[in-house]
């Protein structure tokens, strides 16, 4: 199937031939023509399958047809809103519909919390049709009074499974409230669980279910590896994997935020550009960091789980698994971040002896055998754990569950507004 057989008009079709797309993918077929008869939809979809542009674009065209039979005089009402949990998501979001609808008349901007208001309400003031925002900075801007949500036509819920996770439903709740009865709302979410499906229920009418690549069976254009090692090995097998010169881009996973800066100043100390973008960087310092790695200026991206989600980088070659996630769907949310829209890609994982027990766990999730690197120069080895990194591991037990605590705390504070 090609973009011109969904009836999308040429203004876009003009985008996206600019973008170097030359056809739709699985979820963009299936979503686009349900969206502009509109249905409701629901849609059991992650990042990497296409999904932003399987909304934004009829979104785009719907209010692109409904400003030419009546323009908005001077001020644009929101005709529509996109809520997805972080602020990086919802910078990506509003990129892709920069992207698709420069062509056409639509305005657009993108609010979320952490930096001044200040800008992002000049923008608001210039009347937008499309925002996308966070929950938290989206209520504050409508109880100030400067945002309304009145002419909302088209409502969108990204990553309803993650919005869950970070303990906004209660944002989200009220901001269904606020809604206008008369709409059209998508809803798209990387898992279903129970909670899930009733909250979408709560807020769709009569609607059409699509299901694009289920978890586990993501990514299968990635080649994935395993390198079995010691605690104490680890760095010097990361420092040996990125000598080969064809890893000019490479995304490193570990689980903390301290984790993450610890790995960065190791790499910048021998050499290898790298920067760590995590929930306690500043907004604007992560969003220079990001700019950097898809400028090329830096080599090595080292990540936290929440972090990477909204991360979008085109072509992404390799993910290194500095820390093999406890939870195997994490391990398929990573490597998905490579082997985009049918590239091919490479995840890495680098395991030591107490996290053998989550490869076998992934393994049993994605159906298939990672493939053991042996031929390298740190083999896992049954040596028992010196002193020193008995010490490191408590330690990092210890710091892992203050941050669950904090996390926790700050979610009941959220949800309890
Ligand atoms: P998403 O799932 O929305 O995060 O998109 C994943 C990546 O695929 C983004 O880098 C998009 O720019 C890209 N993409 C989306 N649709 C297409 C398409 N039809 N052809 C090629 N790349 C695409």
């Amino acid at each position: 199937m090609k973009f011109e057989d969904l009836g999308l008009i040429e203004p876009i079709l003009k985008a996206l031939r600019d973008k170097d797309y030359v056809k739709p993918t699985k979820i963009q077929e299936k979503a686009i023509p349900l969206v502009l008869n509109r249905k409701d939809v629901m849609g059991c979809a992650q990042t990497g399958t296409g999904k932003t542009a399987a909304f934004a674009i009829p979104i785009i065209q719907l209010i692109q047809k409904i400003e030419m039979r009546k323009p908005s005089k001077g001020y644009a009402p929101i005709r529509s809103l996109i809520v997805t949990p972080t602020r990086e998501l919802a910078i990506q979001i509003d990129e892709n519909i920069a992207a698709y609808s420069k062509h056409t008349d639509i305005r657009h901007t993108v609010i979320f919390g952490g930096v001044k208001q200040h800008s992002q309400v000049q923008k608001l003031k210039r009347g937008v049709h499309i925002l996308t925002a966070t929950p938290g900075r989206l209520l504050d801007l409508v109880s100030q009074g400067i945002i309304s949500l009145d002419k909302v036509k088209l409502f969108v819920l990204d990553e309803a499974d993650r919005m869950l996770d970070m303990g906004f439903i209660h944002d989200v709740k009220r901001i269904i409230k606020m809604l206008p009865k008369e709409r059209q709302s998508l809803f798209f979410s990387a898992t279903m669980p129970d909670s899930i499906v009733s909250l979408a229920n709560s807020m769709l009418v009569n609607p059409t279910k699509i299901e694009v690549a289920p978890v586990s069976s993501a990514a299968e254009t990635v080649q994935q590896f395993v390198y079995y090692t010691n605690k104490s090995s680890k760095r010097s097998l990361l420092l040996n994997i990125l000598k080969n010169p064809e890893m000019d881009q490479v995304l490193v996973f570990c689980r903390t935020k301290h984790g993450s800066d610890k790995i960065t100043k190791f790499l910048k100390q021998k050499d290898i550009s790298a920067a760590a973008i995590h929930g306690d960087k500043a907004q604007n310092q992560r969003q220079k960091s990001l700019k950097n790695f898809k400028d090329g200026r830096i080599r090595v991206l080292v990540a936290t789980d929440i972090a990477a989600r909204g991360i979008d980088i085109d072509k992404l070659g390799f993910v290194i698994n500095f820390e093999i996630p406890n939870e195997s769907e994490t391990y398929v949310h990573r490597i998905g971040r490579s082997g985009r829209a049918g590239e091919s890609g490479v995840a890495i994982s680098i395991s030591e002896p107490e996290e053998n027990a989550y490869i076998r766990a992934i393994e049993v999730l994605i159906k298939k055998k990672l493939q053991v690197v042996k031929d390298h120069p740190f083999p896992q080895t049954d040596k028992p754990m010196t002193a020193a990194e008995k010490k490191e591991a408590n330690k990092e037990k210890q710091r892992r569950k203050q941050e669950f605590f904090a996390n926790r705390k700050k979610n009941k504070k959220r949800q309890g507004r």
